[in-house]
């Protein structure tokens, strides 16, 4: 093949590439998820709802209830706050937006006036998909719950019901979270869900419920003995009170939507029972409505709560400390990255960052119980230990992308790659000196003599990644990127921003977007 070819090739593969984008911008999903209390959509469907985020999805939170009578000790407004509290920081740890109504906890009603404020929700979120309780459960809100979710069902698509919001045009798909309830009917899982990848996600996201998984569900449940006095043990306690069995008809359900292999490696899994009140989808169109079976289709272009679009601050220069305390950096928001193997360890991982005119800063805080760092050299294989990692492919049109890892001890790795059809190997800069350089600087923080957490922090100046187009780049511009953690306190654990397939992070087509302000 000649050079013209080559590039005509390039160029074909990169228009195809945009045209699957469109398709996929086209097909955001919208799922509200409504339960009783500030807790319940969590508990049935928090991994669920942290595999539609991750792929770009909107997905929102209600609790019906303020959650203001569950506590031993405390209750009515000051309770509400601390459990909305609560519920916002959850839905933080999951990419989804959490709403909670303003009804008393315990003496919820299948009232009209509930009613409308569900059918409000359901048709302000534009949802596809709505889930919520069966109404057979031990719980009388649980129950009412799911009876004015039924109630709402169909009502969604009348325009003469509160016709202050306009109506759905399509009824959505209503699905039931699984209970154990047995009468008068059992449980029925039309559809499960593999959420292993995700489960240390979800219990990091209960973990924000301290009144309910560290107070009243241990006091009322006679188990607060139980509750680890450190809160550096909670959450894999947590992690092991909260698990739920697979049972066979949930093992049946796996097998029926996954691989034999993929089924058989489900650790944990949420299911859901189609309600005969909304609308009645067929096995094509639940692959189409969960496409977190086969995570194909990923949203790359399109703001949700998930967030697949990173908006990039501009800042003066200033210089890299390592642990972030330039006052530029508080004018930014963090961002989550997301744990995505390993259930041995639960850490936290937030990024920030900032660009100016001469290059790109990036700041990472990666909580951490031990730093495994022994390498002491740049250009090493730093991923076989603690490392962070940055990858920027700057322009789409051509296969190659800058990637840049740095270790606790602040050995980098920086190197260009090109990736000619998942071939690809790394080059080191050339000329690395003066204003091609990057600055890096790390800190690891510790409690006494044990380590909370380490931060990394860099700049990469756009003359290192020179010649690639589209750099420096503009108010605007538009950057594909990908971030990464690697931990290796408990086995190999690892944090993404976007979901890469083929567990490759030089997956660079499932990169996500950055957008420069
Ligand atoms: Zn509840």
């Amino acid at each position: 093949m000649n050079m013209k070819q080559y590039f005509l090739l390039i160029s074909f593969i990169s228009l195809f590439i945009n045209i699957l984008y469109a398709q996929s911008n086209s097909k955001q999903l919208r799922i509200i998820v409504i339960g009783a209390h500030p807790d319940d959509c969590d508990v049935k469907a928090g991994g669920t709802a942290a595999l539609f985020a991750a792929m770009g999805h909107a997905v929102k939170f209600v609790s019906v209830t303020n959650g203001d009578a569950g506590h031993q000790l405390q209750g009515g407004g000051a309770l509400a706050k601390r459990r909305t509290a609560e519920a916002q920081e959850a839905g933080k740890r999951l990419g989804v937006v959490y709403d909670v109504l303003d009804n008393h906890d315990g003496e919820l009603l299948p009232s009209l006036e509930v009613r409308l404020q569900i059918i409000r929700k359901i048709r302000e979120w534009n949802a596809d998909v709505v889930i919520t309780h069966r109404p057979n459960d031990y719980h009388p809100d649980h129950r009412y719950t799911g009876i004015l979710v039924q109630d709402a069902a169909y009502m969604v698509a009348v325009p003469n019901i509160a016709p202050d919001v306009p109506p759905l045009k399509k009824n959505p798909v209503f699905l039931y979270m699984q209970d154990d309830f047995q009468r008068p009917n059992p449980f029925r899982p039309d559809i499960a869900i593999d959420i292993s990848e995700v489960y240390n996600q979800k219990i990091h996201a209960l973990d924000a419920h301290q009144s309910q998984m560290y107070e009243w569900n241990p006091w009322i449940g006679g188990y607060t003995d139980e509750v680890p006095q450190k809160t550096d043990n909670r959450e894999k306690w947590l992690a092991q009170k909260w698990a739920v069995k697979i049972t066979p008809e949930v093992k049946a359900a796996l097998d029926k939507w996954y691989s034999k292999e993929k089924a058989a490696k489900a650790e944990y899994a949420e299911a859901f029972e189609i309600c005969e009140y909304g609308t009645q989808p067929v096995a094509e169109e639940i692959r189409r409505l969960f496409p977190i079976i086969e995570k194909k289709a990923q949203i790359l272009s399109e703001p949700t709560a998930g967030g697949s679009i990173l908006k990039v601050k501009h800042t003066t220069n200033f210089d890299v400390t390592g642990d972030g305390s330039a006052a530029n950096w508080n004018n930014t928001e963090w961002l989550m990255l997301r744990q995505r193997n390993n259930t041995n360890v639960a850490y936290q991982t937030q990024l920030k960052l900032l660009y100016s005119d001469s290059g790109i800063y990036c700041l990472y805080r990666c909580e951490d119980r031990k730093i495994k760092a022994t390498l002491k050299e740049d250009f090493l294989d730093l991923y076989n230990e603690d490392v962070v990692e940055a990858f920027f492919w700057t322009d789409e049109t051509a296969p190659v992308y800058f990637e840049y890892e740095l270790s606790p001890l602040n050995y980098e790795l920086p190197i260009l790659v090109p990736n000619i059809k998942g071939n690809f190997l790394g080059w080191r800069p050339w000329h690395y000196e003066g204003s091609r350089r990057t600055k890096h600087a790390t800190h690891i923080d510790k409690n006494g003599e044990a380590v909370t957490s380490w931060t990394a922090e860099f700049f990469i100046p756009y003359a290192l990644l020179t010649p690639m187009a589209n750099v420096p780049p503009q108010k605007g511009t538009q950057w594909r990127a990908n971030f990464y953690r690697i931990d290796y306190d408990k086995g190999e654990a690892t944090w993404q921003w976007q979901i890469v397939q083929r567990e490759s992070f030089h997956d660079y087509q499932s990169f996500g977007t950055i957008v420069f302000e």
